[in-house]
């Protein structure tokens, strides 16, 4: 079996025993193709690896920089208890239109909040309105400005809580010389006094990426 064979078996593995998708999550991809929005979003394998994180530290309250179809806040808001609250935030208003639709499809419409408008902008007002803290932080907008993100969501999450970045595994990490903007985040978090961080790798249809998980220190 070639290397990349192998980690499209794996990867069906883990999708067929751990992370089998239901109606709503078939119907969120099915809709997002028919709408034309980029099927970038998390893997089924990753989408549960979001949920199993999120409940591990009960969280109640999520905040999602990158909404796209909604498939990734699908599985973080079932990870919620229902009075959870999910707050998404989103530049391009038609992904935040198909979202809206798929998340009101999985019957989480009352969890679920979506921002349409740059996150660096939305994250600003989140704060000036005084928000309540967050548990989770998930991070997965444009690359370039993870570093921004970073900062202007770290006041706004709890202390223990999760600060998660996805796909923080280019290949610019394989030199020194190699520049990014998901490299440039990994090397804050791992500088950052308030975090401990650590990249899990995760399996996808073309390769290996990875979620940066860090928590913030008490
Ligand atoms: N979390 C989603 C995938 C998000 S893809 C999932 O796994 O299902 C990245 C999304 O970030 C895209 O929908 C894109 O429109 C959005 N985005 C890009 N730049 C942004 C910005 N400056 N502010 C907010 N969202 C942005
Ligand atoms: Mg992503």
């Amino acid at each position: 079996m070639s290397a990349e064979d192998r980690i499209h078996a794996y990867d069906r593995y883990i999708d067929s025993l751990f992370a089998a998708e239901d109606k709503a999550l078939r119907s969120a991809l099915s809709e997002m193709e028919r709408e034309g929005v980029p099927a970038i979003n998390v893997s089924a394998s990753e989408g549960k690896l979001l949920s199993v994180l999120a409940l591990s530290i009960g969280a109640k309250r999520i905040l999602e920089i990158g909404t796209l179809g909604g498939y990734s806040a699908i599985w973080l808001a079932r990870a919620m208890p229902e009075d959870g609250k999910l707050i998404s935030l989103e530049l391009n208003p038609h992904h935040a239109d198909v979202a809206r639709r798929n998340i009101e499809r999985a019957g989480l419409a009352e969890r679920v909040e979506i921002r349409v408008g740059p996150a660096a902008e939305s994250l600003v007002a989140l704060r000036a309105e005084g928000a309540e803290s967050f548990d989770l932080v998930f991070i997965d907008a444009d690359k370039d400005r993870y570093v921004d993100y970073l900062h202007h969501s770290l006041p706004l999450l709890r202390k223990g809580g999760l600060l998660l970045a996805d796909n923080t595994l280019p290949d610019s990490v394989l030199t020194p010389e190699g520049d990014s903007g998901a490299k440039r985040y990994n090397t804050a978090a791992v500088a950052h006094p308030d975090l401990v961080s650590v990249i899990v790798p995760v399996l996808r249809t073309d390769g290996i990426d990875g979620l940066t998980v860090s928590v913030k220190r008490d």
